[in-house]
């Protein structure tokens, strides 16, 4: 699981042949450990002309203890922050280029660029609509271009805004900002209207809130298991009975209990509905992480590979929710986050099976969030890619090398990146992030 070649290039004589030979130069990315500031160093926020959010977002930004500077007063900047709603036609998206040409090189280590804009679909003109939606472009190039870890996400923000908007939006910003985002580029994030409420205690997100996780025995489930735990959550912890050990192991480490079950039995949904309702007398945080491949090309796969792969990743989600909402189990400010993967967004040779299931899951998301919206409980999902688990150890060094570099932070992310992504979009005050995908894949040239 050890990226041997990130840790030959940070060795003086890595980093000469790194630069001789123009080979991949991952850079060392900058995480969140509880107590860290939001970003170790100053904040350049800029506007477009009658922006409506510079004034909001600046304001959260001193609430949050960040530094806000200028170029007459640094000359680098730990983040980048710019205000694109007042851009309402194509000839005006010159202002992007006056703000950000000047600072391009000014942009620190594991720095960050966000954007915010006004969803295309709001906006009353086509050309307003159109030149919001050019904001992307302008994203994900930065993403590829700016290097050294530097990650650059747009965030969508509704202009039917209502209270839980600005709490969420807060969220986001300090997701973005933070550490806890180190491998999530190039994204799209819209944030509308829901029920969301600020912590006491922005250090831990996920106090007192009862969480399932499933498949939390090792690779990203155990990881956030712990993530979850020191966000302050009640974690309950399920895998198959046959991991009962490693289960046990993560749930003692974390405080919490653990659920041996599979979710493919048939009577699994009913126990499990019936264990949260009799120990806790709810769920306020559902996380479909389990899953599975059995990798063959079509023509070869047999009907078994399937349907397993099929019945774990998918339909277990759905008849676990189904339940879970049946019995009322999941409250208002309740939370269902689903992991898919950049394989249900691009295909994947050998994995048709998979990638349907997790294409399936963006079609889970798609669906059941407007569902919900009015009982006031999110739904979302994150999209990993390349993740140094025992799953991609597996894969062929060649293919393997591939997966690790193809993409702008020029490594695969730790299981704990998927892990802080789910927890920001499980944190009561992410309640009006609903809807959304968000790929945790350092950009990954796959599935683009
Ligand atoms: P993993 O195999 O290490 O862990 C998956 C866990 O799910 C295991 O502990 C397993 O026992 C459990 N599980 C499987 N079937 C189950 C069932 N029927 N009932 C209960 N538990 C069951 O895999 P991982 O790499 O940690 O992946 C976690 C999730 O992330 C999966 O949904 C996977 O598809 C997705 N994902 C992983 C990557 C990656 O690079 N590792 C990339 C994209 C998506």
């Amino acid at each position: 699981m050890s990226d041997r070649y990130a840790s030959f290039v940070r060795t003086g004589a890595g980093r000469a042949l790194v630069k001789r030979l123009g080979l991949p130069d991952p850079p060392r990315l900058r995480r969140h450990t509880p107590g860290d500031p939001l970003v170790p160093g100053p904040v350049l926020l800029g506007s477009s002309t009658g922006g409506r959010l510079a004034e909001p977002v600046g304001k959260i930004f001193s609430a949050a203890g960040v530094e806000l500077s200028d170029p007459a007063a640094a000359s680098r900047f730990a983040a980048l922050a710019y205000d694109a709603t007042g851009i309402t036609d194509s000839t005006q998206l010159r202002q992007l280029y006056d703000f950000f040409h000047p600072q391009a090189r000014a942009v620190l280590p594991s720095g960050r660029v966000i954007v915010l804009g006004t969803p295309p679909q709001e906006c009353p003109t086509p050309r307003e609509a159109t030149a919001q939606r050019a904001l992307e472009g302008l994203v994900r190039s930065i993403g590829k271009e700016f290097g050294l870890g530097v990650t650059a996400q747009l965030v969508y923000v509704t202009k039917n805004a209502d209270a839980a908007t600005r709490v969420s939006l807060e969220s986001t910003l300090r997701f973005l900002l933070s550490g806890r985002s180190a491998y999530v580029s190039g994204q799209v994030i819209r944030v509308g209207t829901g029920d969301a409420s600020a912590p006491a205690d922005w250090d831990r997100p996920l106090d007192g809130q009862v969480v399932l996780v499933t498949g939390a025995a090792r690779g990203i489930g155990a990881a956030l298991a712990r993530v979850l735990a020191r966000d302050g959550a009640q974690v309950v912890a399920l895998d198959i009975p046959a991991a009962g050990d490693a289960l046990a192991a993560v749930a003692n480490d974390i405080g919490g209990t653990a659920v041996q079950l599979d979710l493919t039995a048939p009577d699994a949904p009913a126990r499990l509905a019936d264990h949260l309702g009799s120990r806790h007398g709810r769920v306020d945080v559902v996380v479909h992480n389990a899953g599975i491949t059995r990798d063959k090309t079509l023509g070869r796969m047999d009907a078994d590979r399937w349907d397993q792969v099929i019945d774990v990743n998918l339909s277990s989600q759905e008849r676990i929710n189904d339940v879970l909402l049946e019995r009322k189990l999941i409250p208002a400010g309740g939370r269902i986050v689903s992991v898919s993967s950049i394989a249900g967004i691009a295909g994947n040779r050998g994995q048709t099976n998979y990638s349907t299931s997790k294409a399936g899951v963006i079609g889970l998301v798609d669906s059941l969030a407007p569902a919900l919206h009015d009982r006031g409980i999110s739904v979302n999902a994150v999209a990993p890619g390349f993740i140094e688990t025992r799953l991609t150890a597996r894969i062929p060094l060649v293919v393997r090398e591939a997966g690790r570099r193809m993409n702008s932070l020029a490594q695969g992310g730790l299981p704990v990146d998927v892990a802080e992504t789910i927890g920001w979009l499980a944190w009561p005050a992410s309640g009006a992030v609903s809807g959304n995908v968000v790929r945790v894949c350092g950009q990954s040239l796959l599935g683009a």
